[in-house]
């Protein structure tokens, strides 16, 4: 039988706005000694702005209108970004999504492509001088999403997101616990090492695919850690799974909250160090 300070723990955390899906997850949260959090929706709001758009061989409206019209069917932050500002209308077809990559789809016919730098690279296309310039200039300051179509480049966005109010302060009360922080994200290096260097994070691991996610989990793991990951994205769920606590972002995607063993119903990042605490609280009211 589940002790009635698990249930009393449990009936606790959800009147908080913590959903912990059983018993377990209370006492795996007692023993976290490592906080994985992604960055983009978790760390950061996840209300990405669109700050700029180069364009080549193609114009800015066109480029909206095109890209635009494939991004309205991904529901990642920077896919919102770009298709907030879509101008006009276009017939999407063949739509598919790589988690962490980006999207394809044919768009009034014609083959489309939008994702990370690197993914240009993998669908074949041509960048030319002045979007690669394009994409270095918007990796120093934020995210950026490269798109084509007809085997080149035609468009660089640079996309901004802010950083939670409360994530510097829930930072640092994890770590008041005595418990570890790393930023790991799929999002380049630079971007990484600006939100960790503004809430106070001193562990990055960027540009990692969702593999790569998980695989950090692992080596975390391999090495004797107990590790919590917190994340929103489709990207995360692998993650979110392999941890040995997963805690989903009640604003981000279904996958994450279907992976993960506490979804955290409230704006902002506080319950991840409220669930920890609740938890200690518990375990300690048991022995
Ligand atoms: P994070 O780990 O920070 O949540 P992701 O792993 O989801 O980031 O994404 C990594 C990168 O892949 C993004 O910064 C973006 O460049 C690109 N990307 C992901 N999804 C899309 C999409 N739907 N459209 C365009 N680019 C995308
Ligand atoms: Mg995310």
């Amino acid at each position: 039988a589940t002790p009635i300070a698990i249930l009393v723990g449990t009936g606790r955390a959800a009147q908080l706005g913590i959903l912990i899906t059983g018993p377990e997850a209370l006492e795996q949260a007692e023993r976290i000694d490592t906080v994985v959090l992604d960055k983009t929706g978790t760390v950061t709001e996840g209300r990405m702005a669109l700050a700029a758009v180069t364009v080549d061989g193609t114009s800015r409206d066109e480029a909206l209108r095109v890209v635009g019209a494939l991004e309205a069917h991904s529901e990642h932050p920077v896919a919102r970004a770009i298709a907030t500002a879509r101008v006009g209308s276009a017939v999407v077809e063949e739509f598919r999504s790589r988690a962490g990559r980006g999207v394809t789809g044919t768009v009034d016919g014609v083959a489309v492509f939008a994702g990370r730098p690197a993914f240009a690279t993998e669908q074949g296309a041509v960048v030319a001088p002045s979007l690669a310039a394009a994409i270095a200039a918007g990796e120093a300051h934020g995210t950026v999403v490269v798109a084509g179509w007809n085997g080149q480049a035609t468009a660089v966005f640079a996309v901004a997101d802010a950083v939670r109010a409360d994530s510097a302060e829930v930072v640092a009360s994890v770590r008041g616990l005595g418990v570890d922080v790393v930023l790991l994200t799929g999002d380049n290096a630079s971007v990484a090492q600006a939100v960790a260097a503004e809430v106070g994070i001193d562990r990055v691991v960027a540009g990692v695919l969702p593999e790569g996610k998980v695989d950090e989990i692992a080596r975390l793991q391999a090495a004797g850690h107990r590790v919590a990951m917190v994340g929103d994205g489709v990207n995360d769920a692998a993650a979110l799974a392999t941890a040995d606590l997963g805690i989903a972002m009640g604003g981000g995607t279904d996958a994450a909250m279907h992976a993960s063993d506490i979804t955290l119903m409230r704006e902002g990042l506080g319950q991840v160090d409220t669930a920890l605490r609740v938890s200690r609280r518990t375990m300690r009211i048991i022995r």
